[in-house]
């Protein structure tokens, strides 16, 4: 019987973490705060705002909203950015994604500080994934979040065969330098990847984040894996959500398994929650610092 490693007790625990040090600051009277940048409405978007709000107020955490119109200008976005930088309020940013048509998004992600690019969207956060540097940016939050759960449930990731399905910057990119880190032994498998079913067979540990429903059916899986599904898509054959995995046949061979809903996307929030914390130690150590020169 395949273990279900499900994303509550692993989002309960750095939960637990971020009461603590959320606490610490407030005895200084500072609340860790996110800003989430809405363009357009998306009512997907919305939900996880409002889930976003609702989860961080049980941490002593603030979530505020700036909501723009999907026909706001990129010139009043660019200028809405640069004034949450400078907010000394403000300790994350997170830009939802995608934008409306018209909106380059990409410059927006780089217009973040980088001390408050809580959801690791721009360069200088890529840069720190890439080369190690724990304090440079931040690392995407869904990427982080598939390494949390192996960190929780005891997988060892050293020498270990892991691979990587997708290779966007939000997910299988960054999962992929994570992993490194980890000392795994890394490969990254794409949409012209040839035969991606042994390839699949092969690896120990597997991360999927393709975003096509039950895309990976029974002879993808080998005996004895750990598979961490990130993908989250509409099926219209089931009428609801599914992971990458075809869990039913997933389940009949590996040894433990994420489930979707319920596995990384419960993680992820927990993760770019405790990046915010983290953002708003490292706002408070430098003004300590800057006094203390
Ligand atoms: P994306 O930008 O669309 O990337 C999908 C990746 O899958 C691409 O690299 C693509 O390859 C690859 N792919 C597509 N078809 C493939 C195939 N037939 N064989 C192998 N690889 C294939 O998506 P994303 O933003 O990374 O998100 C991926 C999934 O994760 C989505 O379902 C999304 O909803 C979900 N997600 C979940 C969370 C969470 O918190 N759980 C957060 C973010 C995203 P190419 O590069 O060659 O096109």
């Amino acid at each position: 019987m395949a273990r279900l490693l499900e994303g509550a007790p692993v989002a309960e625990a750095l939960a637990e973490i971020m009461k603590e040090k959320a606490a610490s600051l407030r005895e200084t009277g500072i609340v860790p705060t996110l800003a989430v940048v809405r363009i357009g409405s998306d009512p997907a978007a919305e939900s996880y705002g409002a889930g976003l709000a609702k989860r961080a107020a049980g941490l002593g955490l603030r979530v505020e909203s700036r909501v723009f119109s999907a026909g706001t200008t990129q010139e009043t976005l660019e200028k809405a950015i640069r004034s949450l930088n400078r907010s000394g309020r403000i300790h994350g940013i997170l830009l939802m994604r995608p934008v409306p048509a018209g909106i380059d998004e990409l410059k927006l992600c780089r217009l973040i500080d980088p001390d408050k690019d809580v959801d690791g969207a721009g360069l200088v956060s890529l840069g720190g994934v890439f080369t190690g540097e724990k304090e440079t940016g931040f690392p995407p939050s869904t990427a982080q979040a598939a390494l949390e759960v192996l960190r929780y449930y005891g997988i060892g990731l050293s020498g270990k065969r892991v691979l990587v399905i997708g290779r966007s910057l939000v997910v299988g990119r960054p999962a992929a330098m994570l992993l490194l880190r980890e000392d795994a032994t890394v490969t990254v498998a794409h949409s012209r990847s040839e035969d991606l079913p042994a390839l699949t067979r092969e690896a120990g540990i597997v991360i999927t984040a393709v975003g096509k429903p039950e895309f990976l059916t029974g002879d993808y899986f080998g005996e004895g894996q750990i598979l961490v599904d990130v993908g989250v898509s509409w099926s219209p054959e089931k009428g609801k959500l599914c992971g990458d995995l075809c869990f039913e046949e997933a389940e009949k061979k590996a040894a433990a398994l994420t489930p979707v809903p319920g596995g990384v996307g419960t993680v992820t929030s927990a993760v770019l929650l405790s990046h915010v914390v983290e953002a708003a130690l490292r706002a408070e150590a430098k003004r300590t610092n800057g006094q203390n020169a």
